[in-house]
């Protein structure tokens, strides 16, 4: 044995020097090194703060593509540099932690990977989806255009009009969606090239790759499917409310729900129809929404009332600079905005700020939370290397806010700030809360995961870009139990109808922060030494709940984020109990109710189509949405054709005069180099 040992230390050893003499360009100093990123540290600072300010400027003046582009291509040549001196080092015998950290993170540069024609390409095609997206509006027969914010999601959520909800889905994906198809399949390459340049599989395995957790899609899947049926009871219970309000003409009980009908744009939380979904309408109802408009409330009230949460705990109050610079509403003066809602650090140590057209209701007041959670984390931990200037991993950036959200929407804590006058404790009042809050939590679970499931397909090539709109609606049907409210084919893009898939924002940590947001309020309801039911506590005013969360967020990216989850909750892994403690009456509930309606969790009728007006007729065409018989759409087809060679002339011939006088418009640039903006579900 003995002997053996020796020999194969001895040959390690020769092994190892070998290396080093071969690799003679690989530095091992230390100290070199930490030099190196004091410098690194000190210049990204000033070429991240300059990019952010010029993409602010775009973000909150859409014909401001000015000088975007440079600061653009400026930050990635600084990624480059400093990227490829990372490389040189050999840090394995470094002694400090961190060191080691920073220099693997600086290594991989991301796109500034491409070639340099392939880098610009690259950065003026996401910048061109983003604006196609911000800029869509669908446009009524009477001429009448609807922007998304706030019109569309208005009609979304307050319209109990079949054929008008249709309206506005099948609209804004006609004008947001397809537009994005091409350019998508190429972002798609170009996103994995960069992706393997850096030594990644494909673009989607760089996106996961920072959870740092090799077992991660194992991890998620196992926490959906103990979340599964808790979602499927939520879904048989609305299924069944939406069936009352529209009847068997569009609802079927044993098959999905029609996308369109859930009070949200893309279904992804369905608080918007929490009146067809009480379970009892005669106790407490929790919508603050009328309250605030009564009292006047404004974007500027709900920002401080949020600033005000957030300091009872003993955190950070927001900046001068913030109040001073944030842009709270949509501007009324004829600018175009992407009004997502997104935080933004300026990576100077000082100037933070948001940037949400918000309304007045108490779905913004949430939102606000949300928003207002991230600049806390900026303010925690910008005294840390630019590097770790980010969230333990990027579902804990996400949770931050929306824990604090968690205890504001108590009916207890809305009563205190004036929101509420009448609130009861008794079971049917609990049980109306926990729905409302099951329309947003649990409904969005099944959403957040196939979003990316999506996306990391596409990168992988399991979908092929002729599949990319049946794929996505096979997820849509999978997970959620949704299907389209009308026929949809390959000439549609449906997935570029949300956000963050022109916008490049992966969106898994969604999925992330909504299971560990709820093992944060537990950890924090125990530090605050609530007493009752999970859904009860309000952290407001716990020095000691605000202290730990504090503390993890100071750390920022310093370490890995199990040692963050450690010290919030005592143990380093994700978890679905404390989300199924929170919701437990509700799940109990559910569940009696559903048994006595004899509802069926699931859809096995997947096949099930919901009939639409038009569709219903069937000895008639459809031609242009109308119904007409088959000769007068022979006719009308003729009459298009030569309407669309007129329109084709006048369109080249305006396209030449704009090109003439637009020139230096053309030249838009990319919004997310390193994704430091953080943003909106
Ligand atoms: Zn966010």
């Amino acid at each position: 044995m003995d002997v053996v040992q020796t020999v194969s230390f001895a040959l390690v050893k020769y092994l190892t020097v070998c290396s080093k003499i071969v690799s003679t360009d690989k530095n091992t100093d230390e100290l070199d090194a930490k030099t190196f990123l004091n410098e690194y540290n000190s210049t990204a600072e000033v070429v991240w703060n300059a990019y952010t300010e010029a993409s602010w400027k775009y973000n909150t003046d859409i014909n401001e593509a000015n000088k975007q582009l440079q600061k653009n291509l400026e930050m990635s040549a600084h990624t480059l540099k400093y990227g490829q001196k990372a490389r040189l080092y050999d840090t394995t015998d470094f002694q400090d932690g961190s060191v080691k950290r920073t220099i693997k993170k600086l290594s991989d540069i991301e796109r500034a990977a491409l070639p340099s024609a392939e880098l610009k390409e690259y950065n003026t095609l996401l910048s061109n989806m983003e604006t196609k997206y911000s800029v869509a509006e669908v446009c009524r027969d009477n001429g009448t255009c609807h922007p998304l914010d706030p019109d569309l999601q208005k009609i979304m959520a307050e319209s109990r009009d079949y054929d008008e909800l249709l309206f506005a889905w099948k609209g804004w994906r006609d004008s947001a969606g397809k537009v994005l198809r091409q350019d998508y399949k190429r972002y798609v390459e170009l996103a994995n090239k960069a992706a393997t340049l850096n030594g990644h599989s494909d673009n989607g395995a760089f996106w996961r790759s920072l959870y740092e957790t090799p077992t991660f899609e194992e991890d998620l899947e196992t926490l959906w499917k103990e979340l599964e049926p808790l979602y499927q009871n939520v879904h048989a219970y609305v299924r069944r409310a939406l069936y009352k309000k529209y009847g068997s003409k569009h609802i079927n009980l044993k098959g999905p729900i029609p996308a369109h009908l859930l009070g949200n744009m893309w279904a992804q939380t369905w608080s918007g129809i929490m009146d067809l979904a009480m379970p009892y309408p005669h106790a407490t109802q929790v919508d603050a929404t009328p309250a605030m408009v009564a009292q006047g409330w404004n974007a500027t009230r709900m920002f401080q009332e949020s600033d005000r949460f957030f300091t009872s705990l003993g955190l950070l109050p927001m900046p001068k600079e913030f109040w001073e610079k944030s842009m709270l509403e949509k501007p009324s003066d004829g600018r175009q905005v992407v009004c997502h809602a997104s935080a933004w650090d300026f990576y100077n140590r000082k100037d933070f700020r948001i940037k949400q057209c918000t309304v007045v209701t108490m779905d913004d007041l949430i939102t606000v939370h949300h928003e207002m959670g991230h600049v806390q984390y900026f303010l925690q931990y910008k005294d840390q290397p630019v590097s770790f200037r980010d969230g333990a991993n990027p579902g804990f950036h996400e949770a931050i806010g929306d824990v604090l959200a968690l205890s504001v929407s108590t009916p207890k804590h809305l009563q205190s700030i004036g929101l509420l006058d009448k609130v009861e404790t008794n079971h049917e009042s609990d049980i109306n809360f926990l729905m409302s809050m099951a329309l947003d939590k649990i409904a969005f679970l099944p959403f957040g995961y196939l979003m990316d499931q999506w996306r990391w397909k596409v990168f992988d090539g399991r979908i092929p870009s002729t599949e990319y709109n049946k794929e996505w609606w096979n997820l849509r049907m999978k997970y959620q139990g949704l299907c389209p409210p009308v026929t949809r084919t390959e000439d549609d893009f449906d997935p570029g109808a949300k956000f963050h898939i022109p916008a490049n924002v992966p969106y898994v940590r969604y999925f992330v922060s909504f299971i560990i947001q709820f093992q944060f309020h537990k950890a924090l309801c125990d530090a605050a030494k609530h007493v009752g039911p999970l859904h009860t506590c309000d952290i407001y005013k716990s020095k000691e709940a605000g202290k730990l969360m504090g503390d993890v967020m100071k750390l920022g990216f310093s370490k890995p984020w199990p040692e963050a989850m450690t010290m919030i909750t005592g143990q380093p892994k994700m978890s679905a109990q404390p989300l199924m403690q929170y919701f437990q009456p509700l799940i109990q509930w559910l569940e009696a109710e559903n048994n006595k309606n004899k509802d069926i969790r699931g859809w096995p009728d997947y096949d099930w189509k919901p009939s639409t007006s038009s569709e219903i007729k069937s000895s008639k065409v459809d031609f242009l949405g109308m119904s007409v018989d088959g000769s007068a759409a022979m006719a009308g087809q003729w009459i298009l054709l030569v309407l669309g060679v007129v329109l084709l002339v006048a369109t080249i011939l305006l396209a030449y005069r704009y090109r003439k006088s637009n020139k230096h418009e053309k030249s838009l640039s990319l919004l997310e180099l390193k994704q430091k903006e953080i943003r909106d579900t």
